[in-house]
């Protein structure tokens, strides 16, 4: 069994970025910014939100925290939204999720503009990803594949189970590996013999939300295992996989933490390059 190394794969993620950007800073070019914004004081997005700003400042990208308060209604969010969004010294936008209950996700992420949208999860980004045009690919499930590739893991004619759905991870993933020429299984919550299914797999992406929920007897021998799910417990950070079972079947496993967890950011900062860079429109190379 090796280890998948999210940690190592994403520091050089984004050193390529880094150097990317330092070219043009070199050149004259304005600094590439991300404007991130988050609505209340959730715990974890406070996590997540404070290692996407401290990945933005290691690479040069300039991180505009902006944290709205709990009672923000849904109106001056979009206004908000609608006018970082036009801010032209700003290439890209991302709102953290989840929103306050009383808030409606998809109508504020629908306004990012295309072009600006560095976490894929407008329509508009998904449905490139279908009719298979250049667009962002979401974070997690591109860092995935970038850390795969990274390992010289052979996608093409395999067969990956995905279990979980999700807009965020489970369906742009399932998108992502058919552009990749992969044989694709999705199971979700109404799967019946799911065992059966990833038993089947030469790849499992684990994206569920449950502590420990794909266990040895899931895995068949020399399969890849890629679990995506982080969860608060009592013993610390846990992941999906029952990573201590599982290690012994898997061919290769990420970890977590140091897995698909800091892949995810990285991709954010090469998004946010990609997004710059094609906003730069030519200039300045
Ligand atoms: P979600 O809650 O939106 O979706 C969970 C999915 O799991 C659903 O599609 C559901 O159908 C499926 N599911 C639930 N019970 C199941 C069962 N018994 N059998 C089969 N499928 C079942 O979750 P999400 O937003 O996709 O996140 C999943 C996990 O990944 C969470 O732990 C989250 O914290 C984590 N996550 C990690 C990163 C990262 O960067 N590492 C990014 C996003 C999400």
């Amino acid at each position: 069994m090796a280890i998948l190394d999210g940690k190592k794969a994403a520091a050089e993620l984004k050193e390529e970025v880094k150097i990317g950007l330092a070219e043009y800073y070199s050149k004259g070019a304005p600094k590439c910014n991300l404007a991130i914004i988050m609505v209340g004081d959730n715990p974890a997005s406070e996590v997540y939100v404070r290692n996407k700003a401290k990945a933005c400042e290691a690479v040069g990208i300039g991180g505009k925290l902006v944290k709205l308060s709990e009672k923000t209604t849904q109106k001056e969010l979009e206004l908000f939204i609608k006018a970082i969004s036009n801010d032209k010294s700003v290439h890209g936008v991302l709102v953290q999720l989840p929103l306050p209950a009383h808030l409606d996700e998809t109508r504020a992420t629908e306004l990012v503009p295309t072009q600006k949208d560095v976490d894929g999860f407008t329509a508009q980004s998904l449905g490139r990803l279908v009719v298979g045009e250049k667009g962002f690919l979401s974070c997690t499930p591109g860092g995935i594949i970038y850390l795969l590739k990274k390992y010289k893991i052979v996608l093409s004619g395999k067969h990956v189970v995905i279990i979980g759905r999700s807009k965020i991870v489970g369906k742009p993933m399932a998108l992502a590996l058919l552009n990749e020429n992969c044989t694709v299984t999705v199971c979700h919550s109404k799967t019946r013999n799911l065992a059966k299914i990833t038993k089947s797999a030469d790849i499992i992406i684990c994206a569920v939300g449950k502590p420990k929920f794909l266990t040895s007897d899931m895995v068949g021998f020399g399969a890849v295992v890629v679990d995506v799910g982080i969860n608060r417990t009592e013993e610390g950070l846990v992941g999906d996989v029952d990573y201590e079972g599982v290690n012994k079947y898997a061919s290769f496993i990420t970890p977590v933490p140091g897995g698909v967890g800091p892949m995810t950011v990285a991709y954010l900062m090469k998004n946010t390059f990609d997004a710059y860079v094609n906003q730069l429109d030519g200039k300045y190379e």
